[in-house]
């Protein structure tokens, strides 16, 4: 190459590489970079990803989606479907997958009607084994019988998006959880639930508000035992249910001490690990103080 033509060439590759520098990740390959490795599973499941509204219809959907995606084809545990269609859930159809990702859902007995026949299918899907990984809203709202499998209702959620509050492990050896922050407590800047119909006796809780926290008191809850949970396992029948308040703020699912947790919720759904799920009570560090 002439000296004068690579003079007149290296600018351009400069403004080309400094464009690529300064281009900002996608938020797939932030989930991307997130994601951690885990070892190979046993079989590849497949997973049906539902993230319709019927109520308050959160920004993080998308992100949710693809990082069911993103982690499918990371940690090769499952394949995604990813469909809004309630034909999914007819007793027949049901039977293809191996868990339910419930994505930020919100009133969803206005989608699963009384009389439709989908609420008696999703419930009979569980209790024979069926697994259930909800984020977030979808707790919000249900039939009695969901939220019962679910192990608890939204109610209100003092501990807002902006926030940034501090949460506790209540079970820093449990397999889920272990791994997260080295087991120990850590601050998320996240949307934070409170729940009604959550009764601690049904379910292992596994990480909840830090109830000495000071910034965490700040906003009352109004819980008479003081029980913030916010996330948990849970047998319901043969099936297994994994329950995150996290995913509000779209960076949580980029976060990669939140992923450590999520892909082993995911193991557990699936059966590819078993996990205590019987119920311990609220650990002595993590009472109020008065
Ligand atoms: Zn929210």
């Amino acid at each position: 190459m002439k000296k004068s033509l690579l003079f007149a060439v290296l600018p351009l590759f400069a403004v080309g590489l400094f464009a690529a520098n300064d281009q900002k990740p996608s938020e797939r390959e932030l989930v991307e970079a997130a994601m951690p490795k885990v070892e190979a599973p046993k079989k590849k499941h497949r997973i049906l990803c539902f993230s319709k509204a019927y109520g308050f219809k959160h920004k993080s959907i998308g992100i949710g989606e693809t990082m069911l995606q993103v982690m499918g084809e990371k940690t090769g545990l499952f394949e995604v479907t990813v469909s809004s269609d309630l034909a999914n859930f007819e007793p027949e159809a049901i039977k293809k997958f191996d868990a339910i990702c419930f994505n930020n859902n919100t009133k969803i007995q206005n989608g699963f009607k009384e009389g439709s026949g989908l609420r008696e299918s999703l419930i009979n899907y569980v209790k024979n084994g069926g697994g259930i990984f909800a984020i977030h809203s979808a707790t919000d709202g249900g039939w009695p019988e969901y939220v019962d499998m679910m192990g608890g209702d939204f109610k209100s959620h003092p501990w807002n998006a902006g926030g940034t509050w501090d949460i506790a492990n209540e079970d820093p050896t449990h397999p889920i959880v272990k791994e997260v922050h080295e087991g120990k407590g850590f601050k998320l800047r996240d949307e934070l639930y409170l729940y009604k119909d959550f009764d601690r006796s049904k379910q292992r809780v596994l990480l909840a508000l830090d109830m000495n926290s000071e910034v965490n008191a700040k906003k009352k809850g109004d819980r008479e035992d003081n029980d913030y949970a916010l996330a948990w396992v849970k047998k319901y029948g043969e099936g297994r249910v994994f329950v995150s308040a996290f995913g509000h703020n779209n960076e949580v699912f980029y976060d990669p001490e939140i992923l450590k947790m999520w892909v082993e919720g995911f193991r557990y759904v699936l059966g590819e690990i078993e996990v205590e799920t019987m119920s311990i009570p609220k650990p002595d560090f993590n009472l109020p103080e008065d």
